[in-house]
């Protein structure tokens, strides 16, 4: 079977090195050395604004963020795909179709859905849209027939409701929508990168993130103050590499030449893991070696994103296009979707013809 590519964002915020480890990084690979027939990226903002409908303004602002930071990572408008949810309207209407497949307590049981819920402290006010939105996710992976979605591990939840809602629906309905498999990083740490709090997810929400766009000096600033080893007082004192966020994020992006390049006196993160363990390395070493590696990566990122945005006309055609021809394939799937579930009235002669029978 061939692979059609799908994978979003919510514009809730700039993205941040999180979502480079455990979706941007694997899109940009896959973009380059895998075979697809068809490569979507969809700019979430009708699923934003299930936990945002009262900021709207938010969400409008951050759709042109959202896609300069994956024209900045590497996204080739060429090769992709690239399109405002919202402006697909066949999705929200497969939506009101799949949510008869699924029951509040199935919605309700979603573990990701769960921890949303309670870190948004809703409490009893949950909107219904935002316990919705697994089902309107299933739409907008089925609408495409996409079968590979390169996302975060928070992600396989909502992949798995996408299947049970598939494999329903071919069921009762004939056989119309296609299985998705999610691809996530292969580590855990990558699936799920913590914040520079040292909370268990960086993410727009929590604001405890390095964004792709942040400049030098902001990207400085955090690291320094970024959590080592709360018992590495002095330089000899040995210290602590688990649980210590400059070497976890050190051990996302680091590789030898970095070490060559910025810390020759070692030759891997290994040695330098051990030297901290010992005593007698010192943070302030560490946190500036971290600060050259991420540069390294955003550095090109900012160039990219430079230029887009001295082009700003041409980034509203390619999510313009985008949009255009997503609407055209969503579509498509809608007008099978609607003809397996039989109310398809208009779109051919066969309601008409059933009727003048009948009467
Ligand atoms: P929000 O707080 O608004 O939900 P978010 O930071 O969780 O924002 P999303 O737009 O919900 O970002 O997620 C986009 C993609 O990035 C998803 O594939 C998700 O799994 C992945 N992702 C988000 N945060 C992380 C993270 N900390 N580590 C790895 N992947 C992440
Ligand atoms: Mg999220």
């Amino acid at each position: 079977m061939s692979k059609i590519i799908l994978s979003g964002d919510r514009p809730t915020g700039r993205l941040h090195i999180g979502h480079y480890v455990g979706s941007l990084r694997n899109r940009v690979r896959m973009q380059n050395e895998e075979d697809y027939e068809k490569f979507y990226v969809m700019v979430a903002d009708a699923q934003a604004l299930t936990d945002n409908f009262d900021n709207p303004q938010k969400i409008r602002e951050n759709v042109i963020e959202v896609v300069l930071d994956y024209l900045s990572v590497g996204i080739d408008p060429n090769k992709v795909t690239i399109f405002i949810q919202s402006e697909v309207p066949a999705l929200t209407e497969l939506t009101f179709y799949y949510m008869n497949l699924v029951t509040l307590a199935r919605l309700m049981r979603n573990p990701t859905v769960k921890s949303e819920i309670s870190m948004r402290e809703f409490d009893n006010s949950i909107p219904s849209g935002f316990l919705n939105y697994p089902v309107s996710q299933a739409s907008d992976i089925t609408a495409f027939k996409a079968n590979c979605i390169p996302v975060g591990a928070d992600q396989l939840p909502m992949i798995e409701q996408t299947n049970e809602i598939v494999r329903k629906f071919n069921s009762i309905y004939g056989d119309v929508l296609v299985e998705a498999e999610a691809f996530i990083p292969k580590t855990a740490i990558e699936g799920r990168v913590p914040g520079i709090d040292g909370k268990a997810k960086m993410s727009k929400s929590l604001d405890n993130c390095i964004y792709l766009s942040d400049t030098k000096e902001e990207v400085k600033r955090k690291v320094m103050m970024m959590y080592t080893d709360p018992d590495h007082i002095k330089i000899t004192d040995p210290g602590k590499v688990e649980g210590n966020m400059v070497f976890l994020y050190l051990d996302l992006f680091v590789n030898d030449s970095h070490f060559e390049k910025y810390l020759p006196e070692y030759k891997n993160i290994d040695e330098l893991k051990n030297h901290y363990r010992q005593g007698g390395l010192g943070d302030v070493v560490i946190k500036k070696f971290l600060i050259n590696v991420l540069e390294d990566v955003l550095e090109p990122m900012r160039i990219r994103r430079k230029s887009y945005e001295d082009n700003i006309e041409r980034v509203y055609e390619i999510i313009k296009e985008g949009t255009k021809s997503a609407n055209e394939v969503a579509n498509k799937t809608l007008e099978e979707v609607k003809k397996a579930i039989g109310i398809n009235y208009f779109s051919d002669n066969t309601f008409l013809e059933e009727i003048k029978e009948k009467y």
